[in-house]
Formats: structure tokens, C-alpha cells, sequence
């Protein structure tokens, strides 16, 4: 990963260096941008919300509660007073308690009077369900604090580029997992720190080969771990599977070792040529038992993908238990110490301007305009602004991206097979109860219940929301397609069911009693794509057909998962296109100005 980031900074400098336009300021279009910058090219960045991060931004709006220790930032003032219901409004945001804040923003919202929550359906189709009457405390600070993991090495690098390393709360080395069948119970991985003589970290030795495009097979990227240093990752990995009594028996974690080994000596050409095959159906086929998959596997694939194992591609579970098994760090996890936008985007978008760079926040591409052989004129944002540069890049969501795509690419097997990739819909719930819950850790919980995945509770696992009196809880809810129609004082319902057969003692459904002071419901319909079997060979490229034309993106073919480390690393790799192909875009360049000028 180091390499990769150092390649760019000490690539010869560009005599024209190219202005690139980016569409979407997700973390892949930041990192798009900065490195692009780096290698001192000219990024204008394009984000179409007021936001920056995409979906590790989860927008909240907070509901205006005079009470409240939220300090909202933002406010909604509707143009009209006597509005009707539901109804579309043009609105502007002003600042209301930060006057260094103050923003204007110019849009349309659908609103849902009478419910007391407020929340943002989705990026897509910008729309809000909110408490009306009042001013609408609006938007931009995210209660998501993602978690990371430690098998992260364009994150991790990139947080140390930024000087922000300090800002990671790094959990203790463990999974763990709710146990329904003892409510009130935990069940834990833990993954030895220090492996006992001869298998101790001073026996690693770990042998460095320039890895530049990030297609390394297994181990860090840019970094391949040698045999005795893989063996050891294994280890560590196994003797915490091995360790846990309690959600496995030794029969089933035998079968479940046998059932495995293909995959430990198959390596990356096993792990791909699985992909034809669900986490359930690649279970039978190795003879695991299928309680393994109920105890173990149904939380994993919610947890990396918010589907179930039969719909899953086993791939994507081979991908992370080799990253978990074959890495020192791998399941190592951290917790940004805030909001995301703030602690991570910021510091992006400042090294990025540094370097003579723009980021333009409200600006959403309406239209990929082409020139006549084919390639981008420009893009269109819906303000009518018309923007254009030597290189183009699209760094939305896929789903966004095939809306967009202009009618001649659509038949173009590049992007016709982008069909196959569609957003996974996922719930972010958040409520706050009026008492500290004892039954949390300081890390991520997988809930292993049937409507939610992961969760945390926020007031000890992140800084930001620290609270030594109330608990704050941030759960994944999913799978949601079911849901994601369903009100939020439904899901909320259905919530509090799940967290009462979880903790008996503390929770229960009347709110009798840990009671809930507020909550958010946070919709995404479309979020990472859905990785089923058969997905992979419909991941493109960077490099387009399209000359001057590169996409960045989560679902772009990266060696990760749809996950932040894959997004980061999707922007390097597009970044690396962009720069390898300079000499051709300077020429097209010309080109185009010489029929111009003819013209
Ligand atoms: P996005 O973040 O979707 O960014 C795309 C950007 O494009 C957005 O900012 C969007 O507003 C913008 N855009 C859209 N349309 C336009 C337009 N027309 N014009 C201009 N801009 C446009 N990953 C992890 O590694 N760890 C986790 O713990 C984790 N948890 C997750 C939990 C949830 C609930 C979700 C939904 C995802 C989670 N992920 C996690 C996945 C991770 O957040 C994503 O993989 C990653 O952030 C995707 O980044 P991206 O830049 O590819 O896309």
C-alpha cells in the first residue's frame, strides 16, 4: 500500500499535468483526488450532496429537541408556512448555531409530516421524513462510526499520510458474538496478541516485494508474508476458533478445519473459482455441518454483505477468513473516534486543495455529454453548470452510474455486464436509551439475531459520543429488503423485539425497562453492491473502453470486498490508470484542440 501511495508522489512530474474530473466524493473519489494530486495532476472533485464520505457519511437528521445535548448544525427553513401533505418544497439550509458554518443550499425534498423521527431515505432519491412545525435540525454529522479492520493497509497508510493515525480506537484483538440461545451472554474469538515459543512474532520475518497494482494474492498488500509468517497468521487465526468452546463443538470445528483446507492451500485461485457458489450450498459441498453456518456463517454474511448464506457468494467469506487467518491483524478492528466526514473526509480534502485541487460539495451530474466518436464532452450537473477536463472519472455508486450511462455505452460489454452489480438495501438504527446498558463491550457486537447484524454501543466504543450515563446504540439491520418500506416505528418495534430476546434483563419491548429517549432510522436502499454468486467477472476494470473515461468505486475490481479499504484502493488503482496512460490523454488532448481549431 505504501508503495502504491509513494509511486505517486515520486512519479516524474507532469509537463500539462491533466485536469480530472471526479464524480462523487465517496471515499474512493476522495482517494481518487488526493492521490491524482499527488501525482500532480489537477482533480475537480464533484459531490452531489452537501456531504462528504457517501456511504460512510449515513446522513442523520436530527430532530429539533431544545433538550437535546445534539448540537445541531444545521437548519431547515421552509419557504412556505401552510404546506400540504406530503409535499415537494425548495428549501435552504442555513447555520444556525455555528456562524463559521454557515452554509445555502438549494434543493427538493419530500416530506412526511407527523412522524416524530426524522430521516434520509436515501442517496438516490434525496428525500426526508421528518418532524415538522419546527425548524428541521438538518444533516451533515454522521453518527456512523465505522469500524475498520486491521487487514486495512490503504487505510491504514492513508490515515498515516494524513498525519490522523490517533484518531483510530483500536478494539482488543477479538470477535464477538451474542449468544440467543443464553441471553445476556457473549461469546468470544480471542486472537492471541503473543503466540507462546516457537510460534512468537520474533520468528516472523516478513520479506518485502513491490506488489505496485495491488493484485497480490494474499498477505499486505505490497508486502508478501512469508511461509513461516503466513503459518503463524494462520495459527493465530485457528487457535481462536479452536479456543471457543461455546458456539462449536470439536466435531463440528474438525469438519469445519477439513472443509477449509482446500481453501488454505488453494490460495486466491481457489478462493475466485468459488464464486459460482453461495456460502450455503459451498458448506454442503465441503461436508460442514449446517450448524456451523447457523452459528457462525449467518452473522458473517450479515455482517459483510447484510444478506443470508444463500445468497451470499462463498467468495466473499473466503476473502475475509483469509484476510482473518492468513494476517497478523486481520480481524483486528478500530472505530474512527467521530464523525466521518469531519475526522476522515476533511483531512482529504485539505491535503487535496494543498495541492491546488478542488472539492465542490451540491454539485450532482445530471449528464455524461459525448463528443462525437464517443468519448466525454463534459459533464452536466443539474444547477446546468457544464464541466469539463482532459480525463473524466466516476466514482458513484454502480447503481447511480448505470442511470447515468449515455444510451451508446449501454450495449458495450464493459458496461452492460455492470447489470449484474445492484445495490444490497441495509437499516442503520440508533436509539438511545435513558440508562447505561451493562451488557455491552468497547468493540462491535455481532448480534446473531434474524433481523440485525452488527452493533455498538456507541457511548463506549467512540469518542465522539461518549456517555458515561446512557447508552447509545448503533445497530445494522438486516437482511432488509423486507424493511425498507416499512415505517420507522416499525423497525423500531421490531428492534427493541430482537434486543428483549437478546438481554432480557435490561431490555424489554413495553420500555418498561431501559427506555428509549430518541431514535434514528437511517435507509439505505441501495448501498454496496450485492455480492451473489457469480458477480465477480462483472466488476470492471478502472481503465474504461472509453478513452478518458475511468471509474472508481467499491464494486471496481479491487482484491477487497465492497468495504472502505476496497473503495480507497479503487481510487490508487484508477489513479495508477490515469497516470500510466498519461502520454496517450495529453495527445487526445491535442487532438481534440487541433479539430477545434479547424473546426
Ligand atoms: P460511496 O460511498 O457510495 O460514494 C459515492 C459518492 O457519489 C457519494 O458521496 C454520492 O453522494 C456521490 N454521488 C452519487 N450520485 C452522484 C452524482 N450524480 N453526481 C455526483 N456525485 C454523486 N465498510 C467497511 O470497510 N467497514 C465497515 O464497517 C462498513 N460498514 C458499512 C455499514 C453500512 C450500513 C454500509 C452501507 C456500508 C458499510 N461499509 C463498510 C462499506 C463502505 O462504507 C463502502 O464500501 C464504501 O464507503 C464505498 O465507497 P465508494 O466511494 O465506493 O461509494
Amino acid at each position: 500500500a505504501a508503495l502504491l501511495s509513494s509511486s505517486f508522489r515520486s512519479s516524474p512530474r507532469p509537463s500539462k499535468p491533466l485536469k480530472v474530473v471526479i464524480a462523487g466524493a465517496g471515499l474512493a473519489g476522495l482517494s481518487t483526488a488526493k492521490y491524482l494530486a499527488d501525482a500532480g495532476h489537477k482533480p475537480v472533485l464533484l459531490e452531489a450532496r452537501d456531504v462528504l464520505g457517501g456511504k460512510i457519511s449515513l446522513v442523520n437528521t436530527k430532530w429539533v429537541d431544545q433538550k437535546s445535548q445534539l448540537r445541531p448544525r444545521y437548519f431547515l427553513k421552509p419557504r412556505a408556512d401552510d404546506v400540504p401533505w406530503p409535499f415537494i418544497l425548495d428549501f435552504k439550509l442555513d447555520s444556525h448555531t455555528h456562524l463559521n458554518d454557515v452554509q445555502w443550499l438549494h434543493g427538493k425534498m419530500t416530506m412526511e409530516i407527523g412522524t416524530k423521527q426524522a430521516c434520509i431515505y436515501s442517496f438516490i432519491d434525496l428525500s426526508i421524513r421528518c418532524n415538522f412545525g419546527y425548524f428541521i435540525a438538518a444533516l451533515t454529522e454522521s453518527l456512523f462510526c465505522l469500524l475498520q479492520v486491521g487487514a486495512y493497509p490503504n487505510v491504514q497508510n492513508l490515515f498515516g499520510e494524513l498525519g490522523i493515525n490517533d484518531r483510530l480506537q483500536w478494539k482488543e484483538h477479538s470477535m464477538i458474538f451474542a449468544m440467543p440461545n443464553k441471553p445476556g451472554e457473549f461469546s468470544r474469538f480471542d486472537f492471541p496478541e503473543v503466540l507462546p515459543a516457537p510460534l512468537n512474532e520474533s520468528e516472523i520475518r516478513i520479506k518485502s516485494f513491490g506488489n505496485k497494482d495491488g493484485d497480490g494474492a494474499l498477505g499486505f498488500e505490497g508486502v508478501e508474508t512469508s511461509k513461516t509468517c503466513r503459518k503463524m497468521y494462520r495459527k493465530e487465526g485457528i487457535l481462536a476458533i479452536l479456543k471457543n468452546n461455546e458456539m462449536l463443538t470439536w466435531p463440528e470445528k474438525v469438519k469445519f478445519a477439513i472443509g477449509l483446507l482446500p481453501a488454505m492451500v488453494g490460495g486466491q485461485a481457489y478462493v475466485e473459482a468459488q464464486d459460482g457458489l453461495s456460502v450455503k450450498e459451498w458448506m454442503k459441498k465441503q461436508g460442514v455441518p449446517d450448524r456451523v453456518t447457523t452459528e457462525v456463517f449467518i452473522a458473517m454474511s450479515k455482517a459483510l454483505n447484510f444478506i443470508n448464506p444463500d445468497e451470499l457468494s462463498m467468495q466473499c467469506i473466503l476473502i475475509a477468513l483469509n484476510r482473518f487467518l492468513q494476517e497478523k491483524h486481520g480481524s483486528k478492528m478500530a472505530f474512527l473516534d467521530g464523525n466521518p466526514p469531519e475526522r476522515l473526509c476533511m483531512p482529504i480534502v485539505d491535503h487535496i486543495q494543498s495541492l491546488g485541487g478542488e472539492v465542490k460539495l451540491n454539485s450532482r451530474i445530471k449528464k455524461i455529454e459525448l463528443n462525437d466518436d464517443g468519448t466525454v464532452k463534459s459533464f452536466l450537473l443539474n444547477s446546468g453548470d457544464v464541466i469539463e477536463g482532459d480525463v473524466y472519472v466516476f466514482a458513484t455508486p454502480v447503481d447511480i452510474l448505470k442511470l447515468l450511462l449515455p444510451d451508446n455505452w449501454k450495449e458495450i460489454p464493459y458496461f452492460k455486464k455492470l447489470e449484474k452489480l445492484v445495490g444490497v438495501p441495509v437499516i442503520n438504527v440508533h436509539i438511545w436509551f435513558d440508562r447505561k446498558l451493562k451488557n455491552t463491550y468497547d468493540h462491535l457486537l455481532f448480534s446473531r439475531s434474524p433481523l440485525l447484524s452488527v452493533y455498538a454501543d456507541m457511548s463506549v466504543t467512540c469518542k465522539e459520543y461518549y456517555d458515561p450515563k446512557q447508552s447509545m446504540l448503533e445497530l445494522v439491520f438486516a437482511p432488509a429488503e423486507e424493511w425498507i418500506s416499512r415505517s420507522d416505528s416499525e423497525i423500531i418495534d421490531a428492534t427493541m423485539g430482537e434486543l428483549a430476546r437478546l438481554f432480557p434483563d435490561e431490555i424489554s419491548t413495553d420500555q418498561s425497562k431501559a427506555k428509549i429517549v430518541k431514535y434514528h432510522v437511517v435507509k439505505t436502499p441501495r448501498s454496496v453492491y450485492k455480492t451473489i454468486p457469480d458477480c465477480e467477472p462483472c466488476r470492471p476494470l478502472q481503465r474504461s473502453p472509453i478513452e478518458g473515461f475511468y471509474l472508481a468505486g467499491d464494486y471496481t475490481k479491487q482484491k477487497y470486498l465492497a468495504s472502505m479499504e476496497g473503495a480507497v484502493l479503487s481510487g490508487k488503482l484508477c489513479t495508477q490508470a490515469i497516470v500510466q496512460d498519461y502520454e496517450l490523454l495529453v495527445a487526445r488532448g491535442q487532438r481534440e484542440l487541433t479539430e477545434a481549431t479547424i473546426g
